[in-house]
């Protein structure tokens, strides 16, 4: 593969991913989380940061910015056009379709509603790389902060339609009570149940729980299950009822839970 990629835990929960291009030596951090371990990992590494792809305005992604600004002054940030204002200092404002290079690396930008109203993804089909950010976790999503649930549900949706092989990487690693929350509401899953057992495994063995893949996700995760019957039965909901209701009242209990 021609693209490189360290992942690695800033703040407490968030991840920090750095995405390196190996023809050009061109390294991006997706965020900016806590810029003193994103320096650390670029050094570890031996890699410059050259780009900062933003994905939404929460402090928890920008506030490392300025920081990695300071110490890579050529770096260029990219990030949503309709959070532009808030995040501040974007050389590039992107929308739905932009393309975005990193080196030889190619994404597209999908706008993803929902969490925050000017959420986006990046998405490099060649290398089968996605990163969701806060809109997209494994065995769940993000809260719909800025919008009403069903906006994040077809938010969640167009990123589930992916091909399956696609490698999702998040902004957190939330996994662990997600497999919680979804062997709640879900628990006859088979696939479910296994890829618990995973996590239960990784977190024990103090691994990441990331990267996952699409096709695991649309097997196992609830929040992308609302229009399977069994999983409104065991929510106790009629069986007619619409997927994009059912998402919200997931999104509810997990709120509350
Ligand atoms: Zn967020
Ligand atoms: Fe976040």
């Amino acid at each position: 593969m021609a693209a490189q990629i360290h992942q690695f835990l800033c703040l407490s929960d968030n991840f920090g991913v750095l995405l390196h291009d190996l023809a050009t030596g061109r390294t991006a951090s997706i965020d900016a989380p806590e810029a003193g371990p994103i320096l650390v990992a670029l050094e570890e590494r031996g890699w410059e940061l050259t780009d900062i792809l933003v994905t939404h305005h929460h402090f928890d992604h920008v506030q490392g910015i300025g920081a990695l600004k300071t110490r890579f002054p050529v770096a260029r940030v990219v990030g949503p056009a309709k959070e532009a204002a808030k995040i501040g200092g974007l050389d590039e404002e992107l929308h739905e379709g932009d393309l975005v290079r990193v080196g030889d690396l190619q994404g597209r930008v999908i706008e993803v509603p929902g969490h925050t109203l000017g959420h986006i993804a990046f998405y490099f089909e060649s290398e089968a790389l996605l990163f969701a950010g806060d809109t997209l976790f494994s065995l769940g999503c993000g809260r719909p902060f800025e919008a009403p649930a069903r906006v994040l549900y077809e938010s969640v949706m167009k990123l589930a339609a992916l091909p399956g092989a696609t490698q999702l990487y998040c902004g957190h690693e939330y996994t662990a009570a997600n497999a919680r929350f979804a062997l709640g509401v879900d628990g006859h899953n088979e696939d479910l149940i296994a890829r618990a057992a995973d996590v239960e495994r990784l977190v024990a063995a103090g691994q990441f729980t990331l990267p996952s893949t699409l096709a695991a996700e649309r097997a196992t995760n609830p929040f992308l299950r609302a229009a399977n019957p069994a999983l409104k039965a065991s929510l106790g909901l009629p069986d007619d009822t619409e997927a994009t209701e059912v998402f919200a009242v997931l999104r509810e209990r997990k709120n509350r839970g």
